[in-house]
């Protein structure tokens, strides 16, 4: 066994029935059981183990026990127990890698059908058979080769940002042989887990699905893990990978302008050794979309004579202990950091301009259990197969809870029937969690529908720290910032001064000013952000008309907000730029620039898709809306359709030059 992260080799088994035993009753909660019997089948190659009457109930996916009675959860972990003892002693085997990799389309389909507990269309099979990447193989990978579609042809590309997605594209360049260099502003790789340190912070889409696909990680150690663990992850990928001499560290790219003469991009970078300009024959943005801190403007901020500090460049020289401290926006952000201030703080004031809407999740803090990580080391494919049901789990079934219901008349508090129903839910855990606080429900209580911002995960420790006697929560708007206060007042006008030593920013980013502070100069010398004029739209989020051969990640309209992970959309947008790239490649040409009809009818259909989501509609203020008021973030459709729209660039939807 090496010490790397992505080491998913497993073990062969040599513990007692008893450790066996122990291993599978320890494995905690009934989420893991829906994947066991399916992957056991994988890998034993033996369907006779899913036995019908254990079958998940797939309407009841999301519940922790998945439908599943004690009676059928036992009866899954003796089968398992019973395996894994037989695989011990030699009487079943697992088959070999190469076999399971070869399982038909059926097949796979029927184990995903019973792990889920519902039928899978067929259109998704292919989709699910990358993310599960159960042998470890990378099925994204690009299927040809620089050299061998160009012989002799310099093609340099540079990647901007060496965060996920920045990682990602210089993997699959260095996999089709294409040269490159990244230029990263920061002095390691991780972007926003290198960038956000504050405590608390990690992150909040199960971990075992929060991993690139062709590279999965499956000893996570938390369910969600805290920052330093994605960071070294990213850094695991990035050596792997062998993209970091690829890196020129230190160097934020300031400009980029397109030659019409030369078919090619010139960037400004600015780095240690001064300005420069290099040419690159097309550029893939990967610069990330939340982290340029959003600063409100708030009267006498200037004023404060304490330090401060936004939650995304957290400054930890400044000492908490004992300070009264004052925390402005109550995000995703600060419900994560809030229980470790308030911990520390004399007093701490935490100034709330919407509440959130929160699904309680119990595992959110907790460690992988022994005895699934366990499992993970001794059944192969197992891991991934867990993948493959968190991703399902959290995928498509979502969307119906955030559509709009034809007629539904008012829209101020829920946006359909499985909107409400889901309003219902979230409402009965906000009044559990303040069921002895009655005092803080209307300030708790979020009068607008759930998920038009984002629903935040929460296993009770954000309530736990409001409901402290050391802490205030103020929704009312704040009036102003003194040298040692934050004055918040009411609607009738009365004034709450809180004391402040420290005031920290959770103010979120600025979601909508895609590629600031970037000046991108495309064809005809047009200004790309006076063309999106603060209202950002791209082809598929990923290329724009008179911008030939430049590429976005995380662009406008790929954001999901209940179902997947935003990987999975990087994967998909890298997959499509390195599409273009290799049509280009093969063909000969040397520009290829999105068609504008192609691109405005496109976001046509995406406009009005987010009008019948719940964040299309709902009036409430988030970071999901352009100025405008346009959505300029989400995606509003299922997570195939975009896979389905990024398999393969299609050439008639370009000029080419
Ligand atoms: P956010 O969700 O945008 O929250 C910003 C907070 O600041 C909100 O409460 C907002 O109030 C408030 N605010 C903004 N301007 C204000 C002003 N002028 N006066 C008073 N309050 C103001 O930002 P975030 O918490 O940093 O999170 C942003 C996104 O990053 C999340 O939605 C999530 O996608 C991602 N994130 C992920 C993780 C994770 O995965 N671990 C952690 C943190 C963040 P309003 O609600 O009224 O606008």
């Amino acid at each position: 066994m090496t010490d790397s992260l992505l080491d998913n080799r497993t073990e062969p088994i040599t513990a007692t029935d008893d450790e066996i035993r122990a291993a599978v009753e320890g494995a905690h909660q009934s989420s893991f059981l829906p994947a066991l019997l399916p992957a056991l089948a994988h890998a034993t190659g033996d369907d006779s183990i899913l036995v019908e009457s254990l079958r998940p109930d797939g309407t009841m996916i999301r519940d922790e026990s998945a439908g599943l009675t004690p009676k059928q959860a036992a009866d899954i972990r003796q089968i398992t127990v019973e395996t894994l003892i037989e695989v011990r002693d030699g009487v079943r085997i697992f088959v070999d890698e190469a076999t399971k990799s070869e399982i038909d389309t059926e097949q796979l389909r029927r184990l995903m059908s019973f792990a889920t507990g519902e039928p899978i269309d067929a259109d998704y099979v292919p989709l699910m058979r990358e993310e599960l990447s159960v042998t470890g193989d990378d099925l994204r990978a690009p299927q040809w080769r620089a050299e061998e579609l160009a012989p002799g042809r310099s093609f340099p590309v540079a990647i901007i940002g060496a965060g996920m997605s920045g990682i990602l594209a210089g993997h699959r360049l260095r996999q089709a042989g294409v040269d490159f260099v990244i230029y990263e502003k920061n002095h390691d790789v991780g972007g926003t887990w290198l960038e956000n340190t504050y405590p608390g912070c990690r992150v909040d889409v199960s971990n075992h699905v929060y991993s690139y696909s062709f590279a999965q990680r499956n000893d996570w150690p938390y369910y969600f893990s805290p920052q330093p663990e994605l960071l070294d992850y990213f850094r695991t990928c990035a050596d792997e990978f062998g993209i970091r001499e690829h890196i020129r560290f230190g160097h934020a790219v300031t400009a980029m302008t397109w030659s019409e003469d030369a078919d090619v991009w010139i960037l400004e970078i600015d780095g240690p050794e001064g300005e420069s300009t290099t040419e690159f024959n097309a550029v893939i943005s990967a610069v990330g979309q939340l982290n340029r801190p959003n600063m409100p403007t708030i009267d006498g901020m200037d004023d404060f004579g304490g330090p401060s500090f936004h939650s995304a460049q957290w400054d930890h020289d400044v000492d908490l202990d004992g300070k009264n401290v004052v925390v402005i926006g109550a995000g995703a952000s600060a419900v994560q950091f809030v229980p470790h201030v308030a911990e520390r703080a004399t007093h701490l004031s935490v100034l709330q301009r919407t509440p959130n809407w929160f699904v309680p999740v119990p595992t959110y803090h907790e460690s992988v259990a022994d005895g699934l990580q366990w499992l993970f080391r001794h059944v192969p494919g197992y891991a991934q197969w867990y993948r493959f049901w968190l991703f399902w789990r959290s995928s498509e079934g979502l969307l119906p809870a955030c559509e709009v219901d034809d007629g539904w008349d008012d829209l101020s508090l829920s946006t359909g029937a499985a909107n409400a129903e889901l309003r219902a839910l979230l409402e009965q855990w906000l009044y559990l969690c303040y069921a002895d606080r009655p005092d803080l429900h209307d300030t708790v209580r979020p009068m607008y529908p759930p998920a038009s911002k984002r629903i935040v995960l929460d296993n009770g420790s954000w309530s736990t720290a409001l409901k402290r006697d050391d802490v205030t929560l103020d929704g009312s708007p704040i009036a102003r910032i003194e040298a040692d206060a934050v004055v918040t007042a009411d609607a009738e006008g009365h004034e709450t001064r809180h004391a402040a030593d420290v005031i920290i920013y959770a103010t979120g980013f600025q979601a909508s000013k895609f590629l600031t502070p970037m000046h991108v100069v495309g064809s005809g010398g047009r200004d790309l952000h006076e063309v999106w004029n603060g209202d950002a739209r791209a082809y598929l989020g990923v290329v724009h008309p008179g911008f030939p051969n430049f590429f976005l990640c995380y662009g406008p309209n790929t954001n999901i907000v209940v179902n997947g992970s935003i990987i999975y959309f990087s994967e998909c947008e890298v997959h499509y730029a390195l599409g273009v790239i290799e049509m280009l490649l093969r063909n000969g040409r040397t520009a290829a620039d999105c068609r504008q009809d192609v691109h405005d009818a496109y976001n046509e259909r995406v406009d009005a898709g987010n009008l019948k989501m719940v964040w299309g509609v709902s009036t409430v203020n988030s970071w999901y809306k352009a100025e405008s008021g346009r959505v300029a973030q989400n995606w509003p459709f299922s997570l195939l359709e975009y896979w389905q729209q990024t398999r393969t660039p299609d050439p008639t939807d370009y000029h080419f030059g």
